[in-house]
């Protein structure tokens, strides 16, 4: 086992234990001696003084063995010991050196299969607290650990501002990193030559996105989302809208409907008709209004919200009857589903976002890594390949809410889905790319140790006010705390639970996004363009190329181009040859 975690954990238990071992055993020796000298000195000095030798030197070896013992425990450094070595990290240079080498042979294939992986709000930051977590779930120190993304041969940084905003939103960068085209906060699918909220502003302002491209192409496609499935991040796959709040004409003013503006439910089904695979929540946004909830049948807040009466989810049943179409509702359905008997494929497991990875309840909501498994075994039985757009959607929830728990637990989750994907896809064949959409104002820091927790507390107080902090803090959110006007002394919290909120240095009920540059990880054919620090637009860009759809594909090979037009007259001149011979 790869123990230096597992060694700073029992060095605190086994030393308290040994030192408590030692006070005890020096005052049964010592309370020994101290008797028997008394009671013996009387009778025979030189018996008594021998034996009370003997004693003391056996207790002084007792001491000075249970000693170093403590001492080698205690001196134990809170790292591998192999690291001391330098041949250790020489030879792993070198093997990264190869690596490296091996990447000037660039992978220019053609991608038959792409696939997106969004973590929304994964910032840097969050990435690297995700890597420790996910180190220390599995008894390691954390810090040497990889994530399956940090395997992956190519890496970018993405400016996600958007075209009207320093401190980007959900909607404006999903425009661009799936339509190629930056956009305003909180539109979808339109230019930034549409205003938010304007309804007559959307048309003639459309811009369509990878997924349609690739739909076009004749691959299959795909949505998978732990959020609702017409929230910001999917939407911009497949709708125009102005406004990425009108989920459905529920929540769309009556004018915007009136100038003939469509809610995102409906655009999803509408649009582009058959999104092969659409898995995620929003249940609520598909059902008339007053439909009570198939699982939450007397919770009022979690009926159908649509004003128009339709019910696009028994639509969509009907429209697919002919068409191997399946709809599941809970995590058992979808589990037992015979893939190879079922070509589309609609999951909604909630009426609103599905739940926190670590609070699901895992009879009904399935994990992202599952409803992954699930899609690429449906998409990929298209020879042509597939788009698939992974979104780990809760991590911005997490940290919207202060909770970095539940945050870094969704991005460790999504690694598992991204992991699954390298084992279920070729990167000869497959171009996968891990982002964000943004980052967010959180931050660990505070000089912690080696293989501290990730979710405890720096080594020293404050040496202002005295006081504990935990390494992870945010600029701003609803963990600011005052006590009696000072920052709260969390040394009576219990700060590993789940939801709590870290300190925050100014109140907000919800913390806020950041703006710094994101990663972009990249591995597959073409992987190799996605480098240096670019755009947020251009991603989709390279995934298209890589794929040769789209508008750039003037480097796809002739066969692959030209084949239809060379195709008659090649068969043409065949059929005269097989003539004159004949
Ligand atoms: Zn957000």
């Amino acid at each position: 086992m790869n123990s230096a975690y597992v060694w700073i954990v029992l060095t605190s238990l086994f030393s308290s234990l040994f030192f408590l071992t030692i006070l005890a055993l020096l005052c049964f020796f010592t309370c020994r001696l101290a008797s028997k000298w008394q009671f013996s000195f009387g009778r025979s000095f030189g018996k008594a003084w021998t034996g009370g030798m003997i004693k003391m030197k056996v207790t002084a070896a007792l001491f000075i063995s249970f000693s170093c013992l403590a001492c080698t425990i205690l001196s134990k450094p809170n790292f591998p010991e192999k690291e001391k070595q330098p041949s250790y990290w020489n030879k792993w240079a070198q093997r990264t050196l190869e690596e490296a080498l091996d990447l000037q042979e660039l992978n220019k294939n053609i991608a038959k299969n792409l696939i997106l992986f969004l973590g929304d709000g994964m910032g840097v930051t969050t990435v690297t607290a995700a890597r420790i977590l996910k180190g220390q779930l599995s008894g390691e120190t954390g810090e040497e650990s990889q994530l399956e993304m940090d395997r992956f041969p190519h890496v970018a940084l993405s400016k996600t501002y958007n075209t009207d905003a320093q401190v980007a939103d959900s909607a404006g960068t999903a425009t661009a990193y799936l339509c190629g085209v930056k956009a305003n906060e909180g539109t979808v699918g339109v230019s930034a030559a549409a205003v938010r909220s304007q309804c007559n502003t959307t048309f003639g302002n459309e811009v369509t996105s990878i997924l349609k491209w690739a739909k076009d192409a004749g691959k299959s496609v795909g949505i998978v989302t732990t959020t609702r499935v017409n929230h910001a991040t999917p939407s911009a796959a497949y709708a125009h809208c102005v406004d990425r709040n009108w989920y459905s004409d529920g929540e769309m003013p009556s004018e915007a409907q009136a100038a003939g503006c469509k809610d995102i439910a409906l655009q999803l089904f509408e649009n582009i008709p058959e999104i092969d695979v659409i898995m995620g929540g929003g249940r609520k946004y598909m059902f008339p209004q007053n439909t009570s909830d198939v699982e939450y049948p007397r919770e009022h807040k979690h009926s159908g919200t649509r004003k128009d009466g339709r019910n696009l989810v028994e639509e969509w049943k009907i429209r697919m009857a002919h068409k191997k179409g399946q709809y599941v509702w809970n995590r058992k359905d979808l589990l037992s589903l015979n893939t190879n008997n079922v070509d589309h494929l609609l999951g909604l497991f909630e009426p609103g976002d599905l739940p926190y990875h670590l609070e699901r309840n895992k009879e009904m909501d399935p994990s992202l890594t599952e409803m992954v498994e699930v899609a690429i075994s449906i998409l990929r039985k298209n020879a042509e390949g597939f788009y698939l757009l992974v979104e780990g959607g809760r991590i911005d929830h997490g940290h919207h809410e202060g909770k970095a728990k539940q945050a870094l637990h969704e991005t460790v989750e999504m690694d598992r889905a991204i992991h699954l994907t390298g084992q279920m896809t070729s990167m000869h064949n497959t171009l996968t790319v891990v982002t964000a959409d943004h980052s967010h104002v959180v931050s660990f820091g505070g000089y912690t140790p080696r293989g501290n927790s990730i979710f405890g507390l720096a080594p020293r107080l404050s040496d202002v006010d005295q006081k504990p902090f935990t390494s992870i803090l945010y600029g701003n959110g609803p963990g600011y705390k005052l006590t009696n006007g000072v920052r709260e002394n969390i040394s009576t919290v219990d700060y590993y639970q789940n939801n709590y909120q870290a300190q925050a240095a100014v109140p907000l009920q919800y913390e806020t996004h950041g703006g710094e540059d994101v990663a972009v990880f990249s591995r597959g054919p073409m992987a190799h363009l996605l480098h240096g620090v670019q755009e947020q637009n251009y991603i989709p860009h390279v995934m298209a190329y890589a794929a040769c759809i789209g508008q750039n594909k003037n480097h796809c090979p002739a066969a692959l181009n030209h084949a239809p037009t060379l195709a008659p007259p090649i068969l043409l001149a065949f059929l005269i040859l097989i003539g004159l011979l004949c």
